[in-house]
């Protein structure tokens, strides 16, 4: 049985770029006769903002995506995601941290190897063997014993990263006790049965560190399709952060159009056929109809 979900973060209102992943993944779901839910992503409260998640509700229903399955937030799995960290700890794979920023760049100056990955410094692993008299203010996932790993995008092919040298040992529960996004993604696709992740490539390097998680938590892997991504006048991918322009529900064919566009789906014009004529392009083109 298929099980397709579209996670939105509840930090702004759907934009172009996310239409893009959430028609991929309804179209996907649907070609496989599978399911597709919504979950609100809101682990982080510090970047959620009051009530986008009905906002981001109200946007999808708009353009007819309707979640098969009652929502689920993650700002209410803390529970779960504490076992797994718990679980995680007793097998040896993560270990309390108790370095601020300022230690881990002083750390990397001082052997020549300060270089920032998309702003993040990769961890040297200080606190791998010891606190050294310091409190524990952070969790982390152990990468060293990884060797570099290899997996398969639907679209995007042969993919592999160095996670204990590109990334480094990852946070798995910050400083202010949130659980990293890393976690809940793994624990929550895990107990919604996830068979098949869809979603933006902004966040297909994110996948073999979600990879490692699940192994050494003895969760399945699901089969992963990162989406082509929507690039602003800027040339840079439209985000959030950006200030990428909330999605026009006035006209939902038209803002549905240009996301299939993205996707290689042809325009189509009459609004109440739209998504079954693109399922039907879909599983042509994706060849994964069961
Ligand atoms: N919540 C993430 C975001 O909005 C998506 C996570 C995922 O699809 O794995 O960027």
């Amino acid at each position: 049985m298929y099980i397709g979900r579209f996670a939105p973060s509840p930090t702004g209102p759907l934009h172009a770029g996310s239409l893009v992943a959430a028609l991929a993944s309804w179209l996907d779901a649907r070609a496989h006769g599978g399911q597709w839910l919504v979950r609100i992503e809101d682990v982080d409260s510090t970047r959620c903002l009051p009530g986008m998640d009905q906002t981001i509700l109200q946007q999808l229903a708009a353009f007819g995506l309707h979640s098969d399955q009652p929502l689920r937030y993650q700002s209410r799995r803390a529970r779960p995601y504490q076992q797994a960290l718990e679980q995680l700890i007793a097998s040896g794979h993560a270990y309390p941290c108790g370095c601020s920023r300022r230690d881990i760049e002083l750390a990397l100056q001082h052997s020549g190897q300060l270089k920032a990955r998309h702003g993040e410094l990769v961890y040297p692993g200080t606190c791998r063997h010891g606190l050294h008299g310091k409190p524990a203010r952070a969790w982390r996932f152990r990468t060293d014993t990884q060797p570099p790993l290899h997996w398969q995008d639907r679209r995007l092919g042969d993919q592999s990263q160095d996670v204990a040298a590109e990334v480094g040992d990852f946070i798995l529960k910050r400083a202010d006790g949130c659980f990293a996004y890393q976690l809940a993604v793994v624990v929550d696709d895990a107990a919604q049965g996830i068979t098949d992740v869809v979603r933006g490539e902004d966040l297909a390097d994110n996948t073999a560190r979600q990879i490692l998680l699940q192994r050494a938590l003895h969760l399945p892997t699901p089969r992963y399709l990162h989406t082509p991504l929507v690039l602003g006048p800027n040339g840079e991918k439209l985000s959030k952060q950006n200030g990428a322009r909330a999605l026009d529900t006035q006209h939902p064919l038209a803002a549905l159009n240009h996301a299939a566009a993205v996707l290689g789906l042809t325009e189509q014009h009459e609004p109440a056929d739209a998504l079954a004529n693109w399922v039907a392009q879909w599983q042509y083109l994706y060849n994964h109809a069961p």
